[in-house]
């Protein structure tokens, strides 16, 4: 198609656009390594990893074998009635590099969907026990995706306003940011308390969209303690942090506590192609077996047409393969020195307020006065400085973040930071 550029605005609905901006989106034609090609031959360096799902690099020619390979044999089969290898073999080494209480994978398509089924699963496992309960709770400027189960269950806001009245109620409690533990633990002790939860989703260790806000694993482990002495369901959401954004493999491995649930996507084809999967323990399995013709009542009725894509699959493996290279756990290494160090010089630079670093993540939040928030004007400037640049950092409306494919170099993270370096607020 020659005009093909011409009519990306004729013809297309970009998602977080306005439409009345006449927004020119960047024609990408080529991607390599870190970096991403336009038409016009400008470079850009993908600082974000492509709104983070991208892990190896883009076009890892590794993954790109893989996933070819595949397409030769199976594109595609409906995944109920019917199996096939690569989801075999992904769910498998996923359980073996989690705790042995985690035994079953359940596929879907993205983020959000792993989210909607580790609801749902929660919300059943309560219902076949004949006890239903609808109070969930989650942390305050939680995102756990668009649509609306996992949008209820996020924080409320001027992406959700149009859709409040049709959320489920429920209970927001503060993120345990440093400074703030006892009141998330006092709060959450309270509800807990007096009312009957079905569940507790939170991400751990790492609230990415809410601008990357860290807190620790020690206060993590008490609120999953405190929620288990109830029999609350725990729903992980590790869609950001796992495979390795935070240092280890999940989040999770840096807590004593687990949840029953953990829904994944993002980084887990390695930025391929569009998968979700929600692991859930043995015990949460057992609440949807029943003898003969009861058993078909407390059946998970939950499925999408693209479940186990077997491509999303064979990619999910490839990924898997090269997550387990040591060379991949030393460039993580390299990239959480770079921000440490990095981190120390950031927080002397005029304008920031604060920094907050963990694993391969380091954010940046510039100080605004009064003025915060998504459509802060400062988001713009932040975002067409770097692109100007050659970098492309997305900016969460005052934060800057980076989150790297584990490819980018020693140089090219520097590139990034010293772009960091010139910006004056
Ligand atoms: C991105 C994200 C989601 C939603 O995933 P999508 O694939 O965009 O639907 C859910 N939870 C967290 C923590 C995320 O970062």
């Amino acid at each position: 198609m020659n005009n093909w550029r011409e009519n990306d605005s004729k013809s297309v609905w970009h998602p977080f656009t306005a439409v009345n901006m006449d927004t020119v989106n960047v024609p990408i034609v080529r991607g390599e390594g870190a970096w991403l090609l336009d038409a016009d031959g400008k470079r850009y360096l993908d600082a974000i990893s492509s709104w983070w799902v991208n892990l190896h690099g883009h076009c890892n020619p590794y993954i790109a074998k893989r996933v070819a390979e595949q397409v030769m044999k199976l594109e595609h089969v409906m995944f109920a009635g019917f199996t096939h290898e690569p989801a075999v073999e992904l769910a498998t080494r996923l359980l073996e590099k989690m705790p042995e209480q985690f035994t079953k994978v359940f596929y879907s398509d993205n983020g959000s969907t792993a989210v909607e089924v580790a609801l749902k699963m929660s919300f059943q496992y309560w219902f076949n026990q004949g006890t239903p309960k609808r109070k969930v709770i989650a942390l305050e400027d939680a995102y756990h995706g668009d649509t609306f189960g996992a949008m209820a269950v996020g924080g409320r806001g001027v992406f959700s306003k149009p859709f409040d009245p049709f959320l489920f109620e429920v209970e927001f409690i503060p993120t345990p940011v440093s400074g703030k533990e006892s009141e998330c633990l006092d709060r959450l002790s309270q509800l807990i308390e007096k009312e009957e939860v079905a569940s507790f989703i939170y991400e751990p260790l790492v609230q990415g969209t809410a601008g990357m806000q860290v807190y620790s694993s020690a206060v993590l482990d008490k609120m999953i303690s405190m929620c288990r002495d109830k029999g609350i369901v725990i729903i992980a959401d590790e869609v950001m942090t796992g495979f390795g954004r935070t240092g280890s493999l999940f989040a999770m491995d840096q807590c004593e506590e687990k949840p029953d649930l953990i829904a994944l996507s993002k980084g887990i084809t390695g930025g391929f192609l569009p998968m979700g999967v929600t692991v859930c323990t043995e015990q949460m399995h057992q609440s949807f077996w029943s003898e003969g013709e009861e058993g078909k009542m407390k059946t998970f009725l939950h499925g999408h047409s693209y479940t186990a894509n077997p491509l999303a699959c064979a990619a999910g493996c490839a990924s898997l393969d090269l997550m387990e290279k040591p060379e991949t756990w030393e460039s993580i290494r390299r990239i959480e020195q770079q921000h440490t160090k990095f981190a120390l010089e950031a927080a002397e630079l005029s304008g920031v307020a604060a920094v907050r670093h963990k694993g391969v993540i380091l954010a940046i939040e510039y100080g605004t006065g009064s003025q915060t928030g998504y459509f802060n004007s400062l988001r713009d400037r932040l975002y067409d400085f770097f692109m100007e640049r050659g970098i492309i950092l997305r900016p969460l409306g005052n934060i800057i973040y980076i989150i790297p494919p584990y490819c980018i170099t020693e140089d090219e993270l520097n590139l990034v930071y010293s772009a960091i370096r010139e910006f004056r607020i």
